[in-house]
């Protein structure tokens, strides 16, 4: 198991909250879209690298700032008293490599960031960090090409990239290495961990408010509106999908307080988000009573 496990970034929460409720420009939806895809390689990566069997450390989903530059890493492994990190990319089609300019294009023509060039900015970031805190661990990076639609013609050989047909068993060939891990790999492991930040004081988010939200419980499993309440339970109209009304109208709270931190939760609130699905406001304020505090009373009451 992961070390340190990857979790969705609020970002990407949040957008596809916005993406549900409300129509993002076209630029937000490629934003999102882009961030989805991305996450979704990096999912499919861990879900190899968790079957590593050797002595490591996995690190997944950080944040860094040093010497007052950001940067993040997709994975980190220390194995062996190295630390291997890798930039996940989930691109499909064809793509081709021009090795004199070092550019990456979709083909036919579009040009593409190269990854290797944030790879070798990651990697200088992360050695100084490193040093910083006093380590000298070697330090591999390489770029994993996690889809299987995805080919490279043209792929330089000396480049440092692990092709989709490659990840196994590069990741076999990692797993026999032999390791022992040491106090010192675990200090490192901890002291990264403790570097990491959690929010990026940088990400913007499209312009949203609470008038413009499309109101009501969303199924949790197609995102669908079309949900009606029998007994105990939420049905969705779309996939058959049961859920505890409690459970329901709990997650769309916590997508509530996602988009609107500063808002204060009040039963008529979470009536309203919810769109009049659960139609007694006395069954929410029990769900509320339940699972929050409630601060005082009558019609000022709201909860935390
Ligand atoms: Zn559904």
């Amino acid at each position: 198991m992961a070390y340190k496990p990857r979790t969705e970034s609020e970002e990407l929460m949040i957008l596809r909250l916005l993406d549900t409720r409300m129509t993002l420009s076209e630029k937000d939806i490629q934003h999102y879209y882009r961030l989805k895809k991305g996450y979704e390689g990096e999912v499919m990566f861990d879900s190899l690298t968790e079957k590593l069997q050797c002595e490591c450390y996995i690190l997944n989903d950080l944040l860094f700032k040093v010497n007052n530059t950001m940067f993040q890493i997709d994975t980190l492994i220390i194995v062996s008293d190295t630390v291997h990190f890798y930039e996940v990319k989930n691109y499909d089609g064809d793509y081709l490599y021009e090795i004199d300019t070092d550019t990456l294009y979709k083909r036919p023509k579009k040009e593409y960031t190269n990854p290797l060039h944030q790879l070798n900015r990651s990697e200088s970031l992360l050695r100084q960090l490193l040093q910083n805190i006093g380590y000298n661990f070697p330090i591999e990076a390489q770029v994993v090409f996690i889809n299987p639609m995805f080919t490279l013609y043209q792929a330089p050989l000396e480049r440092p990239f692990i092709f989709p047909t490659q990840v196994k068993s590069y990741l076999e060939k990692l797993d026999k290495v032999p390791s022992k891990l040491n106090r010192n790999c675990k200090t490192l492991a901890d002291k990264l961990i403790s570097l990491h930040i959690d929010k990026n004081p940088y990400t913007t988010f499209p312009l949203y408010e609470y008038k413009g939200q499309r109101k009501g419980l969303i199924c949790e499993l197609c995102n669908s509106f079309s949900i009606y309440v029998h007994g105990k339970k939420c049905v969705c109209g779309d996939c058959g999908h049961e859920e505890l009304v409690s459970t329901a109208v709990l997650r769309n709270v916590r997508e509530y307080m996602l988009l609107f931190p500063n808002q204060k939760i009040t039963t008529n609130d979470i009536y309203d988000w919810c769109g009049g699905v659960v139609d007694s406001k006395k069954r929410i304020s029990r769900i509320l009573d339940r699972h929050f505090k409630i601060v005082g009373i009558g019609q000022w009451a709201y909860y935390e």
